[in-house]
């Protein structure tokens, strides 16, 4: 059952509508858009394209939702954990579809979808349920004779834009922390992977949410994910994916109603490798970093600074590995790297390998399409990069290492640092102090150190700089569904 023939066997799309108030329905206007296998280019289905009508339906429905009275509003903090708890069952009860499902709409090898992304699905739909009934506010000794305490209140409705890199994991960060804290939800999901997250719709609807808490909108972004980010009735908008793209939501914030923003963007995240470092292993993490999901990360390593005394054998190793890198398939067990994610990005990526090798730097292997169909693209590493190559500044999103030399732990943090993002760093060392050094130097929101895309829903993750706004996961990804309120009470005397 598990070793699937893309051209034969594929999962059965089940969900192919949008999600509003509990209920199945077709776009206002009956549009409707193809989502394609990257694998072939072929269309897989159609699904219905929310537009600024839609998402008007939907906001309505989750500003029902969370009126005062409702079934939502009045539920025990414990029980919005149950639900979560029962979501994460169901989707642990149906991860061989949906991990068939992911792999067929993104592209990304089954093995990974379902050992990778499906787990962590899970562990964060469950941290998440835990916290519900444990987000406290305070008692606080106001001077005077007052009683004073802080209630911590959802926000209330929700926009939630999500990328297609990690369509079910970019799912349960946003959904997690919104409904343990007791927010309404409407969230668009990306055009090119809209298929797992309607399926986790029905579940939703399945384990018991009330109506309206959870609205989920397949469309594309200029128009759905725009009205999202300037509808009046939108409390607050959290936002995964390009920089670009994160500048317009922040805008439509400000010349709306200034709702809350909080942005995941983009990175070109530096991963330092120290000569003192174990070879094998810095070879294969530093591989890991940047091919990880076709090179399609956020956080991938995508400057990889490696110190000149151990240069010239990393570079070699690099190239080895990458040209054992096992591309094709993503059905079959053995497949590494599937295809990236559409036309678009394939062409941006092949884009970028050309200007790599226009400006100078050294094309080691790769560097070309890896089959005749579906966007398939050959591990391409690149030597000699330097620091003002577009391929060392731009965020390429696919399978392009790019490998830079440097000399001492000054230059290499200053180097580092200059660049417009913040997001992930790692620095590979066995020198306690040297990893000090360059992890405290380092302004970004991630440092891994002698590892690399160590994730945990417990530890909190984001950007400085230019990759974002806020934090993600942990405690500290609460703070971004809560208003604090202060409530002060006059009391006819204190006691201490
Ligand atoms: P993107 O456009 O930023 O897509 C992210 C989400 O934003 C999608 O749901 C998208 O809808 C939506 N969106 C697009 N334009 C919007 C707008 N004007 N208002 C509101 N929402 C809007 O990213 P992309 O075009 O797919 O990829 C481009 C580059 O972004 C990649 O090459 C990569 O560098 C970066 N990226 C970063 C991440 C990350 O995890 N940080 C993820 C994906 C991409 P559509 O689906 O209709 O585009
Ligand atoms: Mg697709």
């Amino acid at each position: 059952r598990i070793v699937k023939d893309i051209f034969s066997q594929l999962p059965v799309v089940v969900s192919h509508h949008l999600f509003i108030n509990n209920q199945w329905q077709d776009a206002v206007s009956g549009k409707t858009f193809p989502t394609i296998n990257p694998a072939t280019g072929e269309v897989i289905c159609q699904v219905a394209e929310a537009d600024e009508a839609d998402v008007d339906k939907a906001v309505k429905a989750a500003h029902n939702a969370f009126r005062l009275g409702s079934p939502w509003r009045r539920m025990d903090a414990s029980h919005r954990g149950l639900l979560l708890n029962r979501l994460a069952d169901a989707i642990e009860r149906d991860s061989t579809y949906l991990a068939e499902l992911e792999t067929l709409d993104n592209g990304k090898p089954y093995a990974v979808a379902y050992t990778v992304d499906l787990p962590n699905v899970v562990k964060c739909l469950r941290y998440y349920a835990g916290w519900a009934d444990k987000w406290e506010g305070k008692t606080i000794p106001i001077d005077g004779d007052y009683f004073c305490y802080t209630r911590h209140e959802p926000i209330g409705v929700c926009g939630q834009i999500i990328p297609w890199n990690f369509p079910l994991l970019m799912q349960a960060w946003k959904l997690g922390p919104a409904l343990a804290t007791g927010n309404t939800v409407v969230m668009k999901v990306a055009e090119q992977t809209p298929l797992t997250a309607l399926y986790v719709a029905s579940l939703i609807k399945e384990v018991g949410f009330p109506e309206g808490v959870v609205n989920i909108l397949p469309g594309m972004g200029p128009s759905a994910g725009a009205a999202i980010a300037k509808h009046m009735d939108v409390d607050k908008v959290a936002f995964t994916g390009s920089t670009e793209v994160g500048h317009l939501i922040q805008q439509a914030s400000g010349s709306s109603n200034l709702k809350k923003v909080t942005l995941e963007l983009g990175g070109k995240s530096p991963n330092i490798i120290l000569s003192d470092a174990n070879m094998e292993d810095a070879v294969e993490q530093s591989h890991f970093a940047l091919f990880f999901n076709q090179g399609q990360c956020c956080c991938a390593g995508s400057r990889t600074y490696v110190q000149a005394d151990i240069y010239d054998e990393f570079v070699e190793r690099s190239v080895e590995r990458a040209k054992r890198r096992v591309v094709g398939n993503p059905f079959d067990l053995k497949t590494e790297q599937g295809p990236q994610v559409d036309q678009e990005q394939f062409n941006k990526i092949l884009g970028y390998i050309s200007s790599g090798k226009r400006e100078g730097a050294k094309l080691m292997c790769g560097g070309g399409v890896a089959a005749d169909r579906g966007y398939f693209i050959q591990p391409t590493v690149f030597g000699d990069v330097q620091d003002n190559m577009t391929i060392a500044r731009e965020e390429i999103f696919g399978p392009v290492m790019q490998i830079l030399k440097f000399k001492s732990l000054e230059e290499v943090v200053t180097r580092a640092n200059d660049t417009k993002y913040g997001l992930a760093a790692a620095v590979f060392t066995k020198d306690i102090d040297k990893a000090n050094y360059v992890s405290n130097g380092l302004r970004a929101g991630t440092v891994w150190i002698n590892c690399y895309d160590v994730f945990g829903a417990q530890a909190p993750f984001g950007g400085y700089k230019a990759s974002g706004n806020g934090r993600e996961l942990g405690e500290y990804g609460l703070d971004n569904y809560t208003e604090v309120k202060t409530v002060t009470i006059k009391v006819p005397q204190k006691n201490s």
